[in-house]
């Protein structure tokens, strides 16, 4: 079995490439929930959502979010009334959210929703979400208030600084069924090229994960969503020195150090390989930009190699 620790985007697009050098069924994608909202009364859980229609091939690649060929009806007909249309939600996408909501008021859990979801998508990765008890990312703006995660990546389109990031409910949050055991017992632990604060943070912030990983150190492999200084796409890199980090591979590496035994840097970083190496993390220089779907599964492949040869390897701490 291989597991996965996923944000969204970048977590959805080495998922598609995984699940063609790995047969599905043997893949557990752990999903970050602390960016889950309530929206006109619905529960909406945006990274579910991308890696299941990612992986179902229903995403609409482009955009990055939702589904491909979505229509706007019910948000027009919002917009007509004065509704909250800030956090565009599409026609068929609002199915997901109807159903959710639905099931978790019959008394479902976050993650008995997520698999009946990803079944009747023919998904056969399985998906769970990081913990079914609710937890919120909120982000302390600089000379600002407090917002919600979706208020600051949507609202705010991230253009704010940031002081500080908490994960609220996440200290009395349970793993969700699973979640430690996929850790444990995994040939490979993969950390997904996602956002290092607010995607891959609050999973560690869910007690139980952060310890099951750094257990588990030797055969996880991280890859890096900092390429030469920048992220690809959102905020990681502000993030990152806003709340004291360097934004690079090598601060990537100092985030990551304690539970990751491997670092993938993209190529455009070789020069940092040392550094990151100095930080105690093994790292692994290769191309990391996963443009088509055969990019992403020769990036998995090489995630697979370097965490299985990870046994045989000199260890660097
Ligand atoms: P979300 O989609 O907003 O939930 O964000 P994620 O947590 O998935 O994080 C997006 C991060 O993934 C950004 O920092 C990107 O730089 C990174 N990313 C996206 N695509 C790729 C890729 O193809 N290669 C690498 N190395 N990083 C990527
Ligand atoms: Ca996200």
């Amino acid at each position: 079995m291989i597991t996965a620790l996923a944000g969204g985007v970048g977590a959805a697009r080495l998922l598609r490439g995984l699940v063609r050098v790995v047969a599905p069924t043997e893949v557990t994608a752990v999903v970050n929930t602390g960016d889950d909202t309530e929206l006109h009364g619905l529960h909406i859980s945006p990274d579910l959502d991308t890696v299941t229609y990612t992986l179902a091939g229903l995403n609409d690649d482009e955009r990055g979010w939702g589904l491909a060929g979505e229509t706007w009806e019910v948000m027009d007909s919002l917009e007509r009334l004065g509704g909250q249309t800030w956090f565009r939600l599409g026609d068929h996408d609002l199915a997901t959210h109807l159903f959710r909501t639905q099931r978790l008021a019959d008394g479902a859990t976050l993650s008995q929703v997520t698999a009946e979801i990803s079944r009747a998508l023919g998904v056969s990765v399985r998906l769970v979400p990081m913990s079914d008890d609710p937890v919120r990312t909120h982000l302390k703006l600089v000379d600002g208030p407090e917002v919600s995660f979706q208020e600051y990546f949507v609202g705010r389109r991230h253009a704010v600084a940031v002081e500080s990031v908490r994960f609220a409910g996440a200290g009395t949050a349970v793993p969700a069924p699973g979640v430690l055991d996929a850790v444990a017992d995994a040939e490979v632990v993969i950390v997904c090229p996602s956002n290092p604060i607010v995607s891959i943070g609050p999973l560690l912030a869910v007690p139980g994960i952060a310890d099951g990983l750094t257990t588990r150190r030797r055969d996880v492999v991280a890859v890096s969503p900092i390429i030469a200084g920048a992220a690809l796409k959102g905020p990681a890199d502000r993030l990152l020195a806003e709340l004291g980090h360097e934004p690079t591979v090598v601060g990537v590496a100092r985030v990551y150090a304690d539970f990751v035994g491997t670092l993938l840097v993209d190529e455009a970083d070789a020069a940092s390989a040392d550094a990151v190496e100095a930080c105690g993390v093994r790292c692994v220089v290769a191309p990391t930009i996963m443009h088509t779907p055969e990019h992403a599964a020769a990036l998995a492949s090489l995630l697979l190699d370097a965490g299985r040869a990870s046994g045989t390897l000199r260890s660097v701490r």
